[in-house]
């Protein structure tokens, strides 16, 4: 956060509207999922509008790997994209993420999934995320903090069946209710 907080963007402030996914299938899942929300609060120029409810899934990628909790957070910021980026890959640092295979198991995943209207491509950074759309377990979070039930995926009984609602209270916004859900 800003020294003095001033330039804390907040209703009325300038800021863009961001919509990122954070996934974890490694250590206390739920609690890395809880503290990427508490960290995301506290970076520059930027706050934690709206956390989507946590959701389960089995995990994509290579060997054998523990499911996924995922969810969808809506944040105000000033910052730029890639700057923005920056602050991400520290945070998924600060969970021990350590440099691994693609796809593989992680602590911590963050996505940029869209950044108000902007189109971003270069060699570090595409949004709106290109995946986003075909992956059910992006899709379902996103499209709750949206307040639509769009899978954005072809089938959406694909959808329904590969992402579980863990609990309808299990935000990963501070206070988070979810004592009860283990990793
Ligand atoms: P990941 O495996 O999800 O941590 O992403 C690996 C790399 O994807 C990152 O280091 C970014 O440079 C790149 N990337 C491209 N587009 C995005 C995006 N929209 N959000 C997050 N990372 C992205």
């Amino acid at each position: 956060m800003a020294p003095g907080g001033e330039s804390l963007p907040g209703p009325g402030l300038k800021g863009t509207r961001v919509v990122l996914a954070v996934g974890s299938n490694q250590g206390n899942r739920l609690g890395h999922l809880r503290r990427a929300a508490a960290e995301l609060q506290d970076l520059p120029l930027t706050s934690v509008l709206k956390t989507s409810s946590v959701y389960e899934s089995a995990a994509v990628g290579p060997g054998r790997q523990g499911p996924y909790l995922n969810a969808a957070i809506l944040i105000k910021t000033a910052l730029r994209p890639l700057s923005l980026l920056v602050e991400l890959k520290r945070v998924e640092a600060r969970s021990g993420r350590r440099p691994g295979p693609r796809w593989g198991p992680r602590p911590l995943d963050l996505d940029i999934i869209s950044f108000g209207r902007r189109r971003v491509s270069n060699r570090l950074l595409q949004v709106p995320h290109p995946l986003a759309r075909r992956r059910p377990f992006v899709a379902a979070p996103v499209g709750e903090l949206a307040g639509t039930a769009r899978t954005g995926t072809a089938d959406p009984r694909k959808t329904r069946s590969a992402v579980v609602p863990k609990t309808a209270s299990a935000q990963v916004s501070r206070p988070c209710s979810a004592t009860t859900t283990r990793s």
